[in-house]
């Protein structure tokens, strides 16, 4: 609205400027369909990648409310894509096939964060997600209308995972000694922008 990213439905006529024309636009990362309506399916095939909560077999279904906040945080997501709209590796740079954007890392923040879940999608976030082009420029938690801290809550510690995971010279040296492990995952080769 008015050359800014936001929810038409949350913004209130008297916060807009009357004096001029209000402008309302599609969505410019997304092809566009009709009017204001785009193509917004490849979200969904993104989604499709990600595995769904896995809980651990025998655990007690106990948490602490730091953990349900700390999820719940996440959960709090519309799905308005407003922040894969946003995000310049996606709308600038057309990354769709490398990278997922940081509506799904939201989401699987919510998924490894959990404490009852028992997957990893480390992987998942750094080969499939591509989570090490994203270089935290934060457009993406500016515009989240459920004041979701993307960035700091959910990608930041999910590059943590991946780099402790890949890049660690203890974990790299002691699954060199196993015989695990490909050489790509070896430190400095590729994606060091995690
Ligand atoms: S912080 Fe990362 S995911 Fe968010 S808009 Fe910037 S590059 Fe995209
Ligand atoms: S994380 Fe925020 S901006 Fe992104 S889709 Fe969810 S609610 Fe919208």
């Amino acid at each position: 609205m008015n050359g800014r990213p936001r929810l038409t439905c949350k913004t209130r006529l008297d916060a807009l400027p009357l004096d001029a024309p209000i402008t309302v636009r599609p969505m410019r990362t997304f092809p566009v369909i009709k009017d204001l309506v785009t193509d917004v399916s490849w979200n969904y095939q993104v989604n499709r990648k990600i595995p769904p909560f896995t809980p651990r077999p025998n655990v007690e279904w106990k948490m602490d409310q730091r953990d349900v906040d700390r999820v719940q945080e996440f959960r709090k997501c519309i799905e308005c894509f407003l922040c894969q709209n946003v995000c310049h590796v996606l709308r600038d740079h057309d990354k769709r096939e490398q990278f997922g954007g940081p509506r799904f890392f939201v989401r699987v923040a919510a998924l490894e964060m959990h404490p009852l879940d028992g997957l990893s999608r480390t992987e998942l976030l750094k080969e499939a997600l591509g989570i090490g082009f994203c270089n935290i420029t934060k457009c993406c938690t500016e515009v989240c209308p459920e004041d979701i801290h993307i960035t700091d809550n959910a990608i930041i510690p999910l590059k943590e995972r991946v780099i402790d995971e890949y890049y660690d010279p203890v974990r790299w040296f002691l699954r060199k000694l196993r015989g695990e492990g490909a050489e790509s995952q070896a430190l400095g080769v590729e994606d060091t922008n995690v």
